[in-house]
Order: structure tokens, then sequence, then C-alpha cells
């Protein structure tokens, strides 16, 4: 059953990721990590449901997502980087397997930080954040998702990789076997992937490899 809710803020907070701040419908709960599908309650749009991720805390009177816009053709994104206040959007109830289970690495390519969002949030508010590391690859930094809130909540355990842009004093590359060699160093611990599908099964391939146990990863299914 969706329910219809309303736009109460947007932005744009990266030069193709728009946050959006979006009314909590009464009783609506999700866990950290959790995505929705979300479509536009306008017509030929309401019966086109994709799937987002709150990133808002869950105490929060309102929900956040913070949404991708692909602009290259007309589909829900496009259409989100054009709503504005006031504007419907029907919304699902809540599913997904990215929970936290425990400390560890959190791997997120491009908008695949999204749910870690929720979920170090949650964690920074219980005072729960030690020993957990986020790694972010992006194609440059100026595409890098709340760059300044991650720093100040993280500190030197949020760490970016750039595979496209030089930038003096970060790394330039993708995330490769050596890399995770150099980062982890114990891979008895948690690991959380998400982003592309490519960039999920790869980073999984290499951490199974070098000894992390199937269990431990925790991915969207
Ligand atoms: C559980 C889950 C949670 C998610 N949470 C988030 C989130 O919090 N934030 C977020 O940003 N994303 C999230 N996503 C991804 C998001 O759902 C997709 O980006 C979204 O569905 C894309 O919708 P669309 O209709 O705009 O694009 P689609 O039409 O579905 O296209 C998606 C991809 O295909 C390409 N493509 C398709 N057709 C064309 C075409 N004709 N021309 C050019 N390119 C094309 C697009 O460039 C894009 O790469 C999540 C996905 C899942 C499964």
């Amino acid at each position: 059953m969706p329910y219809a809710v309303k736009i109460l803020d947007s932005a744009f907070i990266t030069p193709d990721v728009k946050r959006f701040k979006v009314e909590k419908p009464k009783g609506y709960t999700f866990i950290p990590g959790q995505a929705a599908g979300v479509a536009l309650d306008k017509p030929g749009w309401a019966d086109r449901k994709k799937p987002f991720t709150f990133t808002s805390l869950t105490s929060s009177r309102t929900l956040e997502f913070i949404i991708k816009i692909y602009d290259d053709h007309d589909g829900v994104t496009k259409q989100l980087g054009l709503a504005k206040k006031s504007d419907g959007l029907l919304l699902g109830d809540p599913y997904g397997a990215i929970h936290y289970q425990g400390p560890g690495f959190f791997f997120a390519a491009g908008a695949g930080v999204t749910p870690y969002i929720a979920i170090l949030r949650d964690l920074q508010k219980k005072k729960k954040l030690a020993g957990n590391t986020l790694v972010c690859s992006n194609k440059t930094a100026d595409d890098v998702i709340m760059d300044k809130e991650f720093t100040e909540m993280l500190g030197k355990n949020f760490l970016n990789i750039f595979t496209r842009q030089h930038v003096i004093g970060f790394r330039e590359k993708r995330i490769d076997r050596d890399t995770l060699v150099a980062l982890v160093q114990d891979f008895n611990q948690h690991f959380y992937v998400c982003g592309p599908q490519a960039f999920v099964t790869d980073l999984c391939d290499m951490l199974k490899t070098l000894g992390a146990d199937p269990g431990s990863l925790v991915i969207e299914q």
C-alpha cells in the first residue's frame, strides 16, 4: 500500500546527486540500511516505482533520500532531478538486506554509500562507531557524497579512492587486491559492500580469496 508524501526540501549536493527531505507517514519505521520503492505521484509516473534507501536517522521526524540523477534518459531519477518542494511522492514499505551486523569495513561505489549513511549515523548516535571504516570509490573528488560529515564522523577511518581524477594526497585507483591487503589486514571481521553489481561481485570475490568468511559479507541480495 503506497503512502502519499510531499517533498519538504531538495538540493543538489554533488553535480549529479540530490538530497530530498520528505514527509514521514505516521507510524512509518525502517531499519538503518533499508530502502523502499518510490514513485512520482503524477500522471504517467505513479506505477514506475524505483528503490531508494533512507539516509535519515530512524528517530527523525522526516525521511531523507540521497539520489543519483541519471539525466541521460527519461527515467525516474531524471524526473526526481526536476522535482521540487511540495511535489508528491508515493512510498512503499521498507525492505532490504543491508543491516549492521558488527564492526568492519564498509565499501561503497558512488551512490552505493546510501545505506551506510543511515547505518553510520545511527551508530554515531549510539556512540558505537569505533572499529568501523568507510571506503568510498568515486570518479572524482567532486562526486564524494557527504565528504564533510563522514570526515567529522570517522576521521582517518574515512578513505576515498578516485577512479579518474588525480587528486594530490588521495589514492587514484580502483580497489584491487593490493589495496585490500594494505587496508584491511584482519579479514576476520564484517565487510559491507554496496554499489553497481560488478563492483559488488569483484570486491566480494577478492575478499573471499583473501580469507573473508562468505558469511561475513553483507550485501543487497
Ligand atoms: C535496494 C536498492 C536501493 C537503492 N538505493 C539508492 C539510493 O539510495 N540512491 C540512489 O541514487 N540509488 C539507489 N539505488 C539505485 C536506483 O534504484 C537506480 O539508480 C534507479 O532505479 C534508476 O532509475 P531510473 O528510472 O532513473 O533509471 P533506469 O531507467 O532504471 O536506468 C538505470 C541505469 O541504466 C542507464 N540507462 C537505462 N536506460 C538508458 C537509456 N535509454 N539511455 C541511457 N542510459 C540508460 C542509466 O544511465 C543508469 O545507469 C538503489 C537500488 C537498490 C536495488
